[in-house]
């Protein structure tokens, strides 16, 4: 059923508007708010407070005066807060998803979706911080026994990105609670109202006030920037372009600080001459068309043998140029807006920039008249050296290149300056996992469009990042470890 406006105003009003400080919502230093647009509209749908430089300090004053007795809870209580989040967010779902859908634009269905993928992460860690051991050994020469602990990382910035509101906070939040760290969180200002939800649900779920801080503001620098220099910040851990990633790089060398970055990604999707077509031509569609294209891990360079291109080229169009676009509050919406203007003008220009080269388009191409930055699917056929091939799209555009043999797929695959996710298609188990060893990526999808998951490690190599998020890896970016060593006490007197 197609969301009321009655239904939408009364979600808004539940949102917190106010900075989370020491287990307050408070109002910004500046006196200043900050509009949050729809996508779909192009209208505001709400102002919260737009924290500045002091309000983060206030907030990393408040992670750093906590973090000592935070450190001191006993596993099984971080555990059980989380666990209680994870409840939370499924008895909130309708308003998690509903949220994302009006400040990030996605379809109701994939906000769903993305509740139940981000909601994971809270589970995953409520069980994974009771189950985070150490070590106790002997050395080998037999004179000393090492007990080798994990403690709290420290007070943590945890910066995320407006494509996947919740999920991208739970996959810092959760880790960093279950392994003991505080927390000040800088969301996206194009979609802080989901984070704001998130922080407050945390608060019901019995998390102790200044843990989780939450400021956001129209000036990321503004926030991140006295927060880097300051002694008191142990960690930080960013998702987002590579360009800013490279900038807090920097900034994090200067203070020696822990970093884990989760960039850009522009992913081959390999179609072998062996692949089951129907199944790639949907995997496909997973690929690049959830989040309309803007993911991180999103198909942007689609690799297609020779020999099967035809026929995979007119399923895939075909299936592209079915796809409703819609406002994500409408039952039948496949498709949502981009984020905004400047993000739809940035996916024109490359997919005009393609044309002007010799791209043929298969379908689509075109902006949608109207209101909101709706962008139609896009399917372009392109030769290798395509200035489309270099960029991540962020949209929902899929450039097809063809190619004659494994050696070229898996050279092409690798022109890139990224890392971060792959696909293929083929029924050759070993070709597979031959190709998967030879392709440098972090994640790699085999016969599958979608794969993230909480219990996987996520993350890239190259100018896509460092450090995991999720599976068991996912805890041991808010840890440092502790080698305590000792006389062997059982060969000693
Ligand atoms: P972005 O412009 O880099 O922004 C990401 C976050 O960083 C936002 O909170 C932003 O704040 C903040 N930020 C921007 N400039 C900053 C600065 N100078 N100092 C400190 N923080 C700063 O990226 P985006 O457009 O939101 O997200 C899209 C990008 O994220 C894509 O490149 C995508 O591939 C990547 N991404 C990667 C992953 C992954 O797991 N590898 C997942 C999702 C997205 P404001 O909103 O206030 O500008």
């Amino acid at each position: 059923m197609t969301v009321s406006a009655q239904q939408e105003k009364e979600l808004l009003e539940r949102v917190p508007t106010g900075l989370l400080i020491n287990g307050e919502w408070v109002e910004a230093s500046s006196g200043k708010t900050l509009p949050v647009y729809d996508p779909a509209t192009g209208k505001e749908l709400l102002r919260i407070q737009d924290g500045n430089s002091d309000d983060a300090l206030k907030a990393l004053t408040a992670a750093d005066e906590v973090q000592a007795e935070w450190a001191q809870t006993a596993p099984r209580e971080r555990a059980e807060i989380l666990r209680r989040a994870f409840d939370l967010v499924h008895e909130r779902a309708e308003d998690f998803a509903l949220l994302m859908t009006l400040e990030m634009g996605k379809p109701l269905a994939e906000s769903r979706g993305e509740v139940t993928y981000g909601g994971e992460f809270l589970r995953w860690f409520s069980e994974e911080t009771v189950r985070h051991y150490g070590r106790f050994a002997d050395t080998p020469e037999g004179k000393l026994t090492m007990i080798v602990r994990h403690k709290p990382v420290g007070p943590s910035l945890l910066i995320t990105p407006w494509n996947f509101p919740l999920a991208m906070a739970t996959r810092k939040v959760a880790p960093a609670v279950a392994a003991g760290a505080t927390i000040v969180l800088k969301p996206a200002q194009l979609t802080p109202l989901t984070s704001q939800y998130f922080a407050q649900t945390m608060i019901d779920a019995g998390l102790p006030a200044g843990v989780l801080n939450v400021v956001s503001g129209s000036s990321a620098s503004a926030i991140s920037g006295p927060l880097m220099k300051d002694r008191r910040l142990r960690k930080v851990s960013f998702t987002g372009s590579t360009p800013v990633g490279r900038r807090l790089l920097a900034d994090a060398s200067e203070n020696v600080l822990r970093t884990s970055m989760e960039l850009g990604g522009n992913a081959p999707f390999i179609v072998f001459d062996d692949a089951d077509l129907d199944a790639a031509v949907e995997g496909a569609m997973g690929a690049k068309l959830r989040n309309m294209g803007e993911a991180c891990t999103a198909a942007n360079r689609i690799l297609v043998q020779e020999s099967v291109a035809d026929e995979f080229n007119k399923k895939f169009a075909e299936a592209m140029r079915a796809r409703k676009i819609g406002r994500g509050t409408q039952s039948d919406a496949d498709v949502g807006p981009i984020i905004d203007e400047g993000a739809r003008e940035n996916v024109h220009g490359l997919v005009t920039e393609a044309i002007d080269a010799g791209a043929e388009v298969l379908t689509g191409g075109n902006k949608v008249e109207g209101e909101g930055y709706f962008y139609e699917p896009t399917v372009l056929s392109v030769q290798e050296n395509s200035p489309i091939l270099t960029q991540e799209i962020f949209g929902p555009v899929a450039p097809i290149v063809q190619f004659k043999d494994e050696a070229q797929a898996i050279r092409l695959a690798n022109a890139s300056e990224y890392g971060l996710a792959a696909y293929m298609y083929t029924q050759n188990h070993n070709r597979a996992l031959r190709v998967a060893d030879q392709i440098e990526f972090g994640l790699v999808g085999f016969n599958a469009g979608v794969i993230s998951n909480a219990a996987a490690p996520f993350g890239g190599v190259k100018h896509s990042g460092m450090g995991r998020e999720g599976g068991a890896e996912g805890i041991e970016e808010y840890t440092s470890v502790q080698y305590i060593g000792m006389p062997n006490p059982y060969t000693v007197d």
